[in-house]
């Protein structure tokens, strides 16, 4: 055991060794990016259980992401062996989860109680709305979710929420909706994600002596990511560390990126107030990137004023390294085929794809990126998220496409035919099937003749008439309208971007960003068909195997904590970063905040940072002047190569600085078309007397499993008039009638 102690320690610096050897009492390491924050916790781990000082199963360790715990154990058991199976280790939701699985009746659940997902929490809150008589209009679900959550986050139960928070959130009508709300969930045996701290400090407040259990197992408490807790966690661990107070917590208030989710930074500055006597250890060594990239990264962060500063020095040993490469292009085009060019010349120079990863500010910028590897052939993952044409608002609007394209497509017909929703219900749909089956037609074909019948309930029969004119509708655009046009059309006007922009949960507006730039993704084309195909190529490229190498593409919010020897950061552009959202919301916090991003962005490099920005971005089918991040100019220029197409700034950025957010026609604006179209009358009935392939003739009688006996009047096709006895006139599918 001595052995391998001294084999985890030798390789640390004296302040890391410090904050691994100082096992007793409360212990926080605040220090910057790469300093082996994160190394230290595992160290340090592995150093207890090595002596021992303590079981397994009573070391509590909590990291931000599963990935992140994934990796903590890996490390572990190659430090230590097997044991590493047993620590409790993850992150602060599984392990509450685990903790209220044991005790579920102490907080009013019964066990196998179920976890609400985020459409089931919204379906929730809206019944119980209409109960509550809230004005939708006036309180969006989602606006009440987000109170609900921000109180949760905070650790308050309906009965604990201080005054002014309450007052704050919408008054005493909201805080008792949050009472019943909380009361309908545990009449489900259900909790939704917000409650698994809320209810395990609950159960640690109420329940002393499930408290005494937990507070006598744990007898070390390590935490990473110390900066991006919120009060409720923290109260979980402040509650848990009480007895033994041997907690250890490394962050670095700079990379504080998650205060929108109700990460508290504050928390890190409480630490020494609750646990007196906290040593404080400061880590001012960096190992992972080079000395050019940190004095990068520490001189744009300097900006920022609320911070507690801290200057990161490298080892020494490392040479100045590569100057971080700064790259200007004319358009997002160039910007894609430069940085891939890039990519593949690190590759020829031998670096492996692994090792590098394209970082962004949102989801939706992935897709160019994306695209361009594809044609390239260079193997990529995207971390934290589908690939962009995996996105579920992406195949939705793919598949409104392909019906368009090919209207016997059945899968994309189910697809879209009620999304959004229509009022089409189980029973409609099953009619549809019966009735394709029976007329042995595509399922749009068949909605196209049931829409002329009154095979259908009124109101089922009406939606989904809507639904075909639409389409008859839009496929009459299609060879006489731009594509990014005809896509925003279909899109529109079937009412699915609607559906997103009604929807307040977390996700939506980076689906409508990511259906924005798919507008932008079709103007590359010339025919819808080309489009398609070139999206079933892309397709077809997502088989290959993860275990290859390939780059990481990944927001830099997922990128916390993880290193790459190459990092791109493309898109470095006043309104996408900082993001426009930052910036309309006024005041330095945001904007800090997106700094603070930056900063993470910068630290992920070992050797090299390669950022670009455009001059112009496609959004839509116009081409929009961007002007360069205000973070490029915080960059010392002495750790900056700026390379610029030529050019671009010939005609001077000074300029483009006045046209902020103008738009220029790129010759298409004169063409847009108006996009109703109105169909001819498609829905009227011939009345022609003839013999159709049915096998129905005029004025036989005939049997309807709904309404009943009745005389043909009318013959079409597959369809009848028939004069029924009892229901009058209707028209019905000859499948569905027999001879009387
Ligand atoms: P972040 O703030 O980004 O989470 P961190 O402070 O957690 O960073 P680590 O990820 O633990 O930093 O360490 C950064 C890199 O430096 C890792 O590759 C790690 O193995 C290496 N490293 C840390 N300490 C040492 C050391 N004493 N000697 C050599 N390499 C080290
Ligand atoms: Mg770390």
């Amino acid at each position: 055991a001595a052995a391998r102690e001294d084999a985890l320690v030798s390789g640390l610096n004296p302040e890391q060794r410090e904050a691994v050897t100082t096992t007793e009492g409360p212990v926080l390491v605040l220090s910057g990016a790469g300093t082996g924050k994160t190394r230290v916790l595992t160290t340090r781990l592995a150093y207890i259980l090595n002596k021992p000082l303590a079981q397994p199963w009573q070391c509590l360790a909590v990291t931000f992401t599963n990935r992140a715990a994934r990796e903590m154990r890996e490390r572990l058991a190659a430090m230590i062996g097997p044991q590493a199976e047993a620590v409790w280790l993850g992150t602060f939701h599984s392990l509450c989860v685990r903790m209220l699985r044991r005790h579920p009746e102490a907080v009013g659940l019964r066990s196998g109680f179920t976890i609400l997902d985020t459409d089931d929490q919204m379906r929730l809150l809206k019944q119980l709305m209409e109960q509550a008589s809230f004005d939708p209009k006036k309180q969006p679900a989602q606006m009440l979710m987000g109170i609900i959550q921000r109180w949760k986050d905070r650790a308050y139960l309906p009965d604990k929420i201080p005054q002014d928070e309450a007052r704050a959130g919408g008054g005493s009508k909201v805080v008792q909706f949050y009472t019943d709300y909380q009361a309908r969930l545990r009449e489900l045996n259900a909790c939704d994600f917000g409650d698994l701290l809320l209810l395990c400090v609950v159960m640690f407040q109420s329940h002393p002596e499930i408290l005494a259990e937990y507070q006598d197992r744990f007898r070390y408490i390590l935490v990473d990511e110390y900066q991006d807790t919120n009060v409720a966690q923290y109260l979980w661990l402040r509650l848990l560390a009480r007895k033994y107070k041997n907690i250890c917590c490394v962050g670095d208030d700079d990379q504080s990126i998650y205060s929108w989710r109700g990460a508290e930074v504050g928390n890190i500055l409480k630490f020494d107030q609750d646990f007196p006597g906290a040593k404080i250890v400061r880590l001012e060594r960096n190992y992972r990137s080079t000395p050019t990239i940190l004095r990068a990264a520490s001189h744009l962060i300097r900006n920022n004023q609320g911070r507690l500063g801290k200057e990161l020095r490298a080892p020494g040993v490392a040479e100045e390294g590569a100057k971080i490469h700064v790259r200007g292009v004319w358009s997002q085009d160039d910007e894609a085929r430069w940085l891939v060019e890039e990519i593949e010349a690190l590759q020829r120079a031998g670096e492996n794809l692994n090792a590098m990863a394209i970082l962004v500010r949102a989801g939706f910028q992935t897709r160019e990126f994306e695209e361009r590897l594809i044609t390239t052939g260079i193997n990529y993952r995207v971390i934290g998220g589908p690939r962009f044409y995996e996105r579920m608002e992406i195949r939705d609007a793919l598949a409104y496409l392909r019906l368009l394209v090919s209207p016997d497509d059945d899968l994309a017909f189910e697809r879209v035919v009620n999304k959004p929703k229509r009022g089409l219900g189980e029973a409609t749909l099953q009619m549809l099937h019966v009735s394709a089956r029976a007329l042995g037609k595509p399922l749009y074909a068949t909605a196209a003749e049931l829409v002329q019948t009154d095979e259908l309930k009124p109101k089922a029969r009406a939606a989904l008439r809507d639904f075909v004119e639409g389409m008859e509708r839009w496929k009459a655009l299609v060879d006489h309208m731009d594509l990014p046009e005809l896509v925003r059309t279909v899109v529109e006007e079937s009412g699915y971007a609607e559906m997103w922009r009604r929807d307040k949960t977390p996700e939506a507006p980076g689906r409508l960003e990511n259906l924005e730039e798919l507008y932008g993704a079709v103007g590359e084309y010339e025919t819808l068909v080309q489009f398609l195909e070139h999206i079933s190529l892309v397709m077809e490229n997502e088989a290959k195997s993860a275990e290859e190498p390939g780059v990481t593409l990944m927001t830099l919010h997922a990128a916390k904590g993880l290193e790459f020897d190459v990092v791109f950061l493309p898109g470095w552009e006043e309104e996408i970063f900082p993001s426009k959202r930052s910036l309309e919301e006024n005041g330095q916090a945001a904007l800090e905040e997106e700094r603070r991003l930056a900063y993470v962005g910068l630290t992920r490099a070992r050797k090299r940072v390669y950022i670009s920005f455009a001059a112009s971005r496609r959004i839509y089918n116009q081409w929009v002047n961007t002007v360069p991040s205000r973070f490029v100019d915080e960059l010392p220029p002495d750790c900056v190569e700026q390379q610029s197409e030529s050019g671009l700034y010939g005609a001077g950025f000074a300029e483009s600085g006045g046209a902020w957010g103008s738009t220029w026609d790129d010759g298409w604006g004169g063409r847009r078309k108006s996009s109703k179209v109105v169909p001819g009358d498609g829905t009227s009935w011939n009345v022609k007397a003839r013999e159709a392939s049915s096998g129905f003739g005029l004025g036989e009688r005939v049997f309807h499993q709904k309404f009943g006996y009745g005389t043909i009047t009318a013959v079409e096709d597959d369809k009848l008039a028939v004069q029924f006895d009892k229901a009058g006139l209707k028209k019905v599918l000859a499948g569905f009638v027999e001879a009387a």
